[in-house]
């Protein structure tokens, strides 16, 4: 469906922008996703993070905890200096969408 490919511009903006901050793992960021009125499926969330990966804006590593391999995510500068760039597009967006200047 076609909202749902807008949508997900949002959510990997959304992604990029908690992965630069700290790193982050599925579970968690479905959490957050959710309380933003997200609802990702682990069958979206997961290709989402794994080419996020591949296209070099995100480095995951493993950790152990309680026994089990979690995957952390953490943005590279190259999926930094993307979300700088969409920074600039939301401002834009909502200057002339939300604000209709
Ligand atoms: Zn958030």
């Amino acid at each position: 469906m076609l909202d749902r490919e807008f949508f997900l511009g949002f959510i990997k903006i959304h992604i990029l922008y908690h992965a630069s901050k700290e790193s982050i793992f599925g579970t968690e960021i479905a959490q957050e996703l959710a309380r933003h009125g997200y609802s990702i499926s682990p069958g979206t969330l997961y290709p989402t993070l794994h080419r996020l990966e591949k296209a070099g804006y995100l480095k995951s590593s493993s950790q152990v905890v309680e026994g089990k391999v979690r995957k952390y995510y953490l943005a590279t500068s190259a999926g930094k200096r993307v979300l700088e760039q969409s920074k600039k597009k939301i401002r834009e967006l909502v200057t002339e969408v939300i604000e209709e200047r």
